[in-house]
């Protein structure tokens, strides 16, 4: 069975971009970039279901790293270690039509895109300086497009080109189901390594400038990010795409958001009152941050930590 290392989470840029949309007015590149990132982590966490549904052999998986080698940062979307031969997939999301002509890639609007091609040449060559580094043992890597939307199609593809199709996806894991042999000592060390030497890709992100006071307030759908939440006693619903949660779920949803952007003000009844935009009573609050949460302090200024 396929052994995943560390779960595949969203960034934090991607997160803070996540709970800021409905509550700001982005620019139209901004947009477009929370769009494209994603876009790509839907195609990842894809990906990694047809992985862990697929693969039958004993593997190593390691999602999502970042590395930073010579001041330039690389994310490896997929990391795969079979007994024979360790693979890195470059994850793409791509959806419609796409051609290629002359090895430029256009998209469905026939504005070309970035060669996804030369995407994977850098960060194989990046990741190969990165072993010297590091130094640990060389190895050959197998580096792959992977395409798993299966919406996508590619014309004049060329052959003989590291790029797996949706349609080729399970042909492609057939066989490396087809490897033998037992896992060593040597990829868990790799692994380990690695591991231990991520790069954090927050000095890289894109997160704009934002203030408590302009963001707009009120209990969001997390799906369509509209504020068309229809209250009943015990559950929050979305007009707009019937998104449903349970008022408990929405209400630790939106404590974690504030959190997350607000790390130093405090967590306290009357604050996510005011966050939620009195959309849910204090009692319901208090009652949720009583069970999920630590109280601190006195009277006027008690406040809810998180627990451990
Ligand atoms: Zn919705």
């Amino acid at each position: 069975m396929p052994m995943f290392l560390k779960p595949r989470t969203k960034s934090y840029e991607l997160q803070i971009l996540h709970s800021l949309t409905p509550r700001m007015e982005f620019s139209n590149s901004l947009r477009t970039h929370f769009t494209n990132l994603n876009k790509g982590y839907i195609g990842e966490q894809n990906f990694e279901t047809m992985l862990s549904n697929q693969l039958t052999i004993d593997l190593l998986i390691l999602p999502d790293t970042y590395f930073e080698v010579n001041q330039s940062l690389i994310q490896v979307d997929t990391l795969l270690f079979t007994p024979s031969s360790p693979y890195l997939f470059e994850v793409k999301n791509f959806e419609g039509d796409y051609f290629i002509e002359d090895s430029r890639w256009y998209g469905p609007s026939g504005l070309e895109v970035n060669n996804p091609l030369a995407q994977l040449q850098r960060i194989e060559t990046t990741f190969r300086k990165l072993f010297q580094q590091l130094r640990l043992p060389r190895v050959d890597v197998k580096g792959y497009v992977v395409f798993p939307n299966p919406e996508f199609t590619l014309y004049n593809a060329p052959r003989n080109v590291p790029i797996i199709l949706p349609t080729q996806i399970p042909s492609f894991l057939k066989k490396i189901n087809r490897s033998s042999g037992k896992l060593s000592d040597k990829p868990f060390n790799i692994c380990q390594s690695l591991l231990e030497n991520q790069a954090d890709p927050t000095p890289y992100s894109r997160i704009p400038e934002y203030h408590y006071d302009q963001l707009l307030k009120g209990v969001f759908c997390p799906n369509c990010h509209k504020l068309e939440i229809i209250k009943s006693k015990n559950s929050l619903s979305c007009s707009e795409c019937n998104y449903f949660e349970s008022k408990q779920e929405g209400l630790l949803r939106n404590i974690k958001e504030y959190n997350l952007l607000f790390p130093h003000r405090a967590i306290s009844t009357n604050n996510i009152y005011e966050w939620c935009e009195k959309a849910i009573s204090r009692k319901s609050i208090q009652r949720v941050l009583l069970s999920e949460y630590v109280q601190e302090g006195k009277s006027r200024s008690i406040h809810y930590v998180k627990s451990n």
